[in-house]
């Protein structure tokens, strides 16, 4: 006790010092002591020690006090009140903030002068970190980069940083104009800016990480800024990471198709373009549309390198793609989706059921009950229903009805996948079809003469099997939903052209000190 006692006076009697020091030293305080005012030297010791007095009441005092602003300044701010006339004065442990500033955030040629927090009625309501330019360094040219005598001064700007303490921050500089020797007289190069924006480099990477996880509607209200804002920084991010990015050692790709927005306009799909190896797999290309002029397009953007390495393609059965894929990547394995042809049998499946239903509710309400409720439950896999579904469905299966036969058809067919060898799936492949073309069922004979007409590159399929993951494309896809149901939809073909590369193109990400998710 007695030791904590000695060592808590010493520490008292040397803070107390410091401030009389400091009070010598003219109005360093924003506050004056409560009670005494301070009127010369010889008040200097007492006024100190009242202010000692104050001081400790905040530290230790009640706790259910809020902390008023005036107790802020010892955090390493100087605060000034807009509403008041009173001149800003340096704390006395001013340091702070601009010791993590320097090192976290470092600008060789700049210094961070000062930082201030201007409030209004006792709130704070931002707080500006004043730079300014190093004496011994000179301003290099924003375009080439070396360093060149100073010209003029532009007057002061102000860039956006991340919110400290949810207090929105801002950089303010006075940019020099440089003379450089090749480009003439230009701006200096700033380096926490990117060209005019108004928010620094920092600030847009901590909105596009955040943007993320969460809307950008959200984001812009969550860090008190404006969906534009945010709108601009993913951008700036996607820019940066589509510029950076490698597209050594792909041999995979995904074709496939998207609808987007309302209505079956052409204007309506988008087409995507998907690496599906399996140490990877991310989105390399979106456009407008599902044509030919898109996908080829797209091919291009990627480079004739890229195309020509490529070992496996896989697609749907959408007859443009096929056109252009056979044409420009003809020495890669085109697989055919084994998603895309199970979809194509359900859709059969459902078409056979909705045929027989009208037919039933034609002849007696009584018949047509047999084939209530059943849509989803005949979509499923079959070994997927249980209890009471299953009941149903073996009555069903038990009787004479189309749709039993329908289903019978497709349920065989998921067999069809469970083959490693070709020649055997290809046999498999033919039983089908013949079974399928004498089942008096339109719309499964339509799926048989579908898949006899790309039996080859359904074939593939066996031949890709353990190079390229099965279902990649259709996961990416779903991810395609997640983002834009996220946004409750984007308006614009841009904003969800930026905000899908930023969440599935597994960008690389511009350098930056400032990680908080
Ligand atoms: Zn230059």
């Amino acid at each position: 006790m007695d030791i904590l006692w000695k060592a808590e006076a010493v520490s008292r009697v040397r803070f107390a010092a410091q401030k009389a020091r400091a009070l010598d030293t003219a109005s360093a305080f924003q506050q004056d002591p409560p009670g005494k005012k301070a009127k010369g030297r010889s008040s200097d010791r007492e006024a100190a020690d009242s202010w000692l007095a104050t001081l400790r009441f905040v530290h230790s005092g009640n706790s259910l006090r809020q902390p008023r602003m005036a107790d802020l300044p010892r955090v390493g701010l100087i605060c000034s009140c807009q509403t008041k006339t009173h001149p800003a004065r340096r704390s006395a442990i001013q340091l702070q903030l601009k010791t993590i500033l320097n090192c976290m955030q470092r600008f060789v040629g700049f210094v961070y002068r000062e930082v201030r927090m201007h409030c209004h009625q006792q709130q704070p309501e931002s707080i500006e970190i004043r730079i300014e330019p190093h004496a011994g360094i000179r301003g290099r040219c924003s375009r080439c980069l070396q360093p060149a005598p100073g010209y003029d001064r532009l007057p002061q700007r102000r860039w956006l940083f991340v919110p400290l303490w949810g207090i929105p921050t801002h950089f303010c500089y006075a940019p020099r104009r440089v003379e450089c020797a090749e480009h003439g007289v230009v701006v200096e190069h700033i380096p926490w800016s990117d060209g005019k924006r108004p928010v620094t480099c920092a600030m847009m990477g901590f909105l596009a990480r955040w943007a993320r996880r969460l809307s950008w509607r959200e984001t812009a209200r969550a860090f008190q800024t404006s969906w534009e804002a945010v709108y601009r920084s993913v951008d700036w991010f996607v820019q940066y990471g589509l510029a950076h990015r490698q597209l050594r050692g792909v041999e995979a790709i995904g074709v496939d198709e998207i609808h987007w927005g309302r209505g079956l306009k052409a204007d309506h799909f988008l087409t995507v373009i998907y690496q599906i190896d399996r140490h990877c797999r991310r989105l390399l290309w979106v456009g407008p549309r599902r044509s030919q002029a898109t996908l080829r397009r797209g091919l291009k953007a990627l480079g004739p390198e890229l195309v020509k390495g490529l070992r496996f393609v896989c697609s749907d059965m959408w007859k443009p793609y096929l056109q252009v894929i056979a044409a420009q990547a003809g020495q890669a394995l085109h697989v055919l989706d084994r998603f895309h042809i199970t979809s194509h049998l359900n859709q059969a499946v459902d078409q056979v059921r909705r045929a027989e239903n009208s037919r039933l509710r034609a002849k007696s309400k009584k018949a047509a009950q047999r084939l209530k409720h059943m849509r989803w439950l005949l979509l499923r896999r079959g070994s997927r229903v249980r209890g009471r579904a299953r009941q149903k469905l073996n009555a069903l299966l038990g009787s004479k009805l189309a749709t039993a036969r329908a289903w019978d058809l497709k349920e065989t067919f998921s067999y069809f996948w469970k083959y490693k060898s070709v020649i055997w799936a290809g046999g498999f492949l033919d039983y089908w079809c013949f079974r399928a073309m004498r089942s008096r069922l339109e719309p499964m004979k339509q799926v048989a003469r579908m898949l006899r007409a790309h039996e080859p590159l359904i074939l593939n399929w066996f031949r890709a099997k353990k190079e390229i993951s099965n279902g990649a494309v259709e996961g990416l896809n779903n991810k395609i939903r997640v983002v834009t149901r996220r946004s409750y939809g984007f308006r614009t073909y841009n904003a969800m052209e930026i905000a899908l590369y930023h969440n599935l193109g597994r960008l690389p990400e511009p350098e930056s000190p400032h990680r908080f998710c």
